[in-house]
Formats: structure tokens, sequence, C-alpha cells
């Protein structure tokens, strides 16, 4: 079992964000969210994990009593054993020391919203964060050695250029991340700066294809669309979330998947508080199995029949086969490498992927 726990709240609001998140909280706030997390981690029998992610919003804006609470109730309900991968988001401006060492005695993998090295474009996103925190978050980490952690970038910011932007790259290899994630600026619906933050699709299409060779040089790989690991430095979590593994959400807009349905807990802190029932995202089970198999196919490793075997519900190699061909047949051959033993995508099919998604659901 996979456990996701969304933390919503930050300490403002970025301007391209509009992911639920509480900016600026009262620190009673914490407390409610707190309590009414350890009543539902008690009140249901839980499969020991393979995986728990803390994300959110920022984690890490907990005080170290809160977070050493948080972890706790980790530790005491769920026991993961020692091989499970316990990662955590954090934000540069709210780590210090002490949180780094409490956060390392608990996780081993860490996740850092950098976003852009630079200030003025991170300016530009409306991102709170100075280069001394940044520089010294990432300094921290270094000194804790966790043996996984990431760095967060955004690219095709408007006024950016790619030299800016490779330079972003390189620095992040450089500190010795063993995982970049390099996500292309895509304001969402209702996020503060949507209306001034449009990238240029081509732009951001170029620097997509440019960046498996900026980053050649560390021996970084593609493994998924958006996201770069050193060997075997993959995150374990996404991982097992995108080939259809089970997923157990807790917190505000926490999204679960029992093997047959997806649901999601409320997007509003007040209404998860006081126990709103989580949205069911009812699908025909023809239609979530084509969405899981939709969604691997982000990988660069994409689908084998063992793989696609272990899906809940799985049907036949066979019709993923014939699935896969007619949606070659309907977009472009080229999108696709078909074997027997393998589906995956090119790297023009990955560039093309919502195309290719739209036909395969
Ligand atoms: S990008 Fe992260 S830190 Fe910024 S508002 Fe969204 S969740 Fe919070």
């Amino acid at each position: 079992m996979n456990y996701y726990f969304h933390i919503p709240f930050c300490r403002s609001k970025c301007g391209y964000c509009a992911f639920y998140s509480e900016p600026s909280p009262d620190p009673g706030m914490f407390d409610a969210y707190l309590d009414k997390l350890e009543r539902e981690l008690d009140a249901a029998p839980l499969p020991p994990p393979d995986t728990v992610y803390l994300g959110g919003g920022t984690p890490t804006l907990f005080d170290p009593a809160r977070l050493e609470r948080l972890f706790c109730l980790i530790r005491q309900k769920l026991a993961p054993e020692a091989g499970t991968e316990i990662s955590i988001e954090a934000n540069p401006e709210t780590v210090d020391r002490e949180k780094i060492r409490l956060i390392r005695s608990f996780a081993n993998r860490i996740s850092l919203g950098v976003q852009s090295f630079s200030a003025e474009h991170r300016r530009t996103l409306g991102r709170d964060c100075t280069q001394q925190a940044l520089h010294h978050a990432i300094d921290l980490i270094r000194d804790a050695e966790f043996p996984q952690w990431n760095i967060d970038l955004i690219y095709a910011i408007p006024g950016a250029t790619r030299r800016d932007f490779f330079n972003d790259l390189a620095t992040a290899a450089r500190a010795g991340a063993p995982h970049i994630s390099c996500y292309s600026l895509t304001p969402e619906e209702g996020a503060r700066l949507c209306d001034r933050l449009q990238p240029d699709d081509d732009e951001a299409a170029a620097l997509w294809e440019e960046i498996p060779q900026q980053l050649a040089p560390w021996e970084f790989r593609r493994y998924e669309i958006s996201n770069y690991a050193l060997p075997g430095h993959e995150c374990r979590h996404n991982v097992n979330v995108w080939r259809g593994g089970l997923l157990r959400g807790f917190g505000p807009a926490a999204a679960s998947f029992d093997g047959a349905l997806r649901y999601a807990q409320a997007a509003s802190l007040t209404e998860w508080l006081a126990g709103a029932p989580p949205e069911l995202d009812e699908i025909p089970g023809a239609a979530r199995l084509n969405e899981i198999f939709a969604v691997n196919l982000r990988t660069a490793s994409g689908w084998t029949p063992h793989l696609w075997s272990r899906v809940p519900g799985a049907d036949g190699w066979e019709a993923r086969l014939r699935l896969a061909r007619s949606a070659a047949k309907e977009t472009s051959p080229e999108f696709f490498d078909i074997s027997p033993g393998r589906i995956t995508l090119s790297s023009s099919g990955l560039l093309f992927w919502n195309t290719i998604a739209e036909v395969l659901l």
C-alpha cells in the first residue's frame, strides 16, 4: 500500500499554484489537522506501507514539535519497515538545521521546491524565497546525507532564456541532487497569477526536448515525462502510483485508489475537519484500466506483460497490444514502440502524450 498525506498549509500562495492549501495559517489549524488525522488513522486497519509520501502544501511549515507529532503518528499507526520509502516535500524558506535533522530521522527522501535558482524568475512566479534560504536548504540536505533527494524546477517561465533554464539544470545537478523534476510552467485555473504566467508552448516543447542532453554529463535518465534520476534514485511512490498501485490518501484534497474506485477527500480544511465524505470518481472498470494504461505510458519503461498483470482487475496483454496498435494508427506510428514484450512511447510520443491519452481514454 502507498500512503499519501496532504499537509494543506503554505506560508503564502505561489502565483502559479492552484493546489489546495491554506496560506498563512493559524497554528491552531495545525493542531486541528493533526487531531483529525490521528482520529482517521485510528479508525481503519491499515496494511503495511510500501511507500509514504508527505506532500502539500508545505509539510515543513510545521514547527519541529508538530512535525515530530506527525512523524510519531505515522510511525505508530503504519509501522513502516526499514526499506519503506518515506518522502517529504520541503520548501527552502521553511527549513532549518533542527527540522532537517528531525526529518532525516524519519524520512529517507526529501523533495525541495526550488523552481528556479534565479531570484528574478522566482519573483515572476510569485514564489517567496531568498537566495540565501535556498542555498542554505540545499547545504542542510546535503549535510544530512539523505539517500534520496530531489530538486523541483519549472521551465518556460516568461522572461527566462534557454540559457537561464540550462543553468538551473546544471546548478541542480552540481548540487548533487540524484533526482530532478522539471515541470513546464502550467498556471492552473484559479492560480493568483494565471493570466500573467502564460508560457510559450513551442518554447516549452523545445526546452523539454533538450533536457536529457543537458543532464547527460551527470548521467541522469528521463524515466517519466517530467522526472530525471540517476539509476536507482527514481521515486518509488510515484512509480507505484503510475502503475496503478493502491493508494490511501489522508488530509484535504488527498486522492485514494482502492483497486476499483478512485476517491478524493474534500478540498477544504473546514469541510474535511467536519467529516465531509470523500468524492467518488465513478468511472466504468474498462475506462479505469485505460486511464492507468495511459498514465504509465508517461514513463520510459512503459508496460510489460508482467507489470500489466499486476494492475488490479487487469485484462489480457493481447487486449493492450491491440489498443496500443489502434492508438498508433489513429495518432502516429512514430509515437509508439510496440513489441510482444513491451509497449512504450517514443520521445515524440511522450511529447504528444496528451493527444495519445485522449485517444486511449
Ligand atoms: S507551489 Fe507549493 S509552496 Fe507554493 S502555494 Fe503551491 S503548494 Fe504552496
